[in-house]
């Protein structure tokens, strides 16, 4: 299939060019459920394998540590503008290598080791970056961490607000990666001046959605907005930062030279590109459809009897609590795995399973939107669901290949971006 796609890199390497193929396959054929992930389009896959991967640029455009940037300059420059024009903001920096890296240079430019601060706690929906103690953030500061209320699914911002008062933490961060529920900026930002601290909105998982006006932007309420590029935005792996004015010096010195060298130059020019793509009328189009199917999927999943974490969804993403079902996530995510539906096991809030092994299974809507599936396609996609955590639970591995084939047939039908046709 990808023959004629790479003819340089089959030549050169035909082992690994046929991974590469494979995995074009596997990408065109399932249906791709994991919130975080997308199909970037064939422009965003051309700028960033371009020869821009040869340059060394150490540095900010007008001010490198390496000749010859002329070029690297206009793309890192246009790659700026078009995220402040985007987002809002005074000031954007396009170099981290990618979210765990930008919330790490947020660290450095805002606290020392040591220091409070305070972030969502992981199993509730937060980022490992946000404190917890496995991550380097958790074990070189204090972290401090929020949740949700038991009986709603909703961040409790009353305990947010007290925990914050009681512990005057550096840095808040607000976002995280298993939220199906709006976040309130600005009531975040209240608790933030009055304990004194600095706010992160982390929005990796949501940029796309903001940016296309189907969720409420952070930027007149928080001091840093943290992101990925690749997740609902539709770019390639990387991420970035941005502030007011104020803060512009304190963070571009952290990422460099604070905690990088040369930036990733074909990833800046694909950056570039997918910001131009999200600015586009049609952008807008698809981030009101992700909201409009995963809210079509959650009714649906709701009307097959699931549990969903809040119950239901505002963005793209839907955390299913298989608590009061015969199969725990893993082995749910495993069985639909094998019926061509990928998706990830997932803590749900109270989890009273472990991390490895616990209760749900996340998933959303940002790659299914990226091929043109709509709201009449989500109570098919909730059946196939279904059936599958049922066939799970019998080990009925024959109705997991019926669903398989089912998927591989519709998927057909809605050519993915950037992908040969199948
Ligand atoms: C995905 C994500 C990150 C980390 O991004 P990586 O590119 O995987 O390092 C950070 N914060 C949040 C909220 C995320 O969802």
């Amino acid at each position: 299939m990808s023959a004629s796609r790479h003819p340089a890199l089959l030549a050169a390497d035909p082992e690994l060019a046929s991974f590469v193929a494979a995995e074009e396959v596997l990408q065109a054929q399932t249906l791709r459920l994991i919130p975080s992930e997308n199909y970037v389009s064939a422009a965003v896959l051309e700028a960033s394998g371009t020869v821009l991967q040869n340059k060394y640029s150490e540095g900010y455009p007008g001010r490198r540590y390496y000749e010859g940037q002329q070029n690297i300059d206009r793309v890192e420059a246009l790659a700026i503008e078009r995220a402040k024009g985007l987002f809002g903001v005074d000031h954007a920096n396009v170099q981290p290598y990618s979210g765990s890296p930008a919330n790490l240079a947020v660290y450095l430019a805002f606290a020392k080791p040591g220091d409070t601060v305070m972030g969502m706690a992981l199993p509730m929906g937060g980022h490992l970056t946000h404190g917890w103690g496995v991550s380097a953030t958790g074990s070189w500061f204090r972290g401090v961490q929020y949740g949700v209320r038991a009986d709603t699914g909703l961040i409790d911002y009353d305990a947010v607000r007290d925990l914050a008062l009681a512990e005057r933490p550096k840095l808040i961060f607000c976002g995280g990666t298993a939220l199906p529920r709006t976040i309130d900026f600005a009531a975040f930002a209240e608790i933030a001046r009055e304990a004194g601290s600095v706010l992160v909105a982390d929005v990796a998982h949501i940029a796309g959605l903001i940016a296309g006006g189907a969720h409420p932007s952070p930027a007149d309420h928080v001091d840093v907005v943290s992101t990925t590029t690749h997740k609902t935005l539709r770019g390639p792996r990387g991420a970035m930062l941005m502030c007011r004015a104020e803060h512009a010096k304190a963070i571009d010195k952290a990422v460099f030279p604070g905690l990088q060298g040369g930036p990733h130059n074909q990833t800046t020019a694909g950056i570039a590109v997918a910001l131009h793509e999200a600015a586009q009328p049609s952008f807008t189009a698809y981030a009101h459809q992700v909201v409009a199917n995963a809210k079509a999927l959650a009714a649906a999943l709701l009307q097959k009897g699931f549990d969903l974490v809040s119950g239901g969804t505002d963005n793209h993403l839907i955390l299913i609590d298989l608590t009061g079902k015969d199969v725990p996530g893993k082995i749910a995510a495993k069985a639909l795995d094998r019926a061509g539906i990928v998706v990830n096991y997932n803590t749900v809030p109270f989890d009273p399973r472990k991390p490895f092994d616990p209760s749900g299974v996340r998933i959303g809507t940002p790659s299914l939107t990226s091929r043109g599936l709509s709201t009449e396609h989500m109570p098919v996609v909730a059946d196939w669901i279904s059936r599958a955590v049922d066939a799970a639970a019998k080990g009925d591995e024959q109705a997991l290949s019926v669903i398989r084939a089912e998927v591989t047939e519709l998927m057909a039908a809605f050519p993915a971006p950037g992908l040969p046709l199948s």
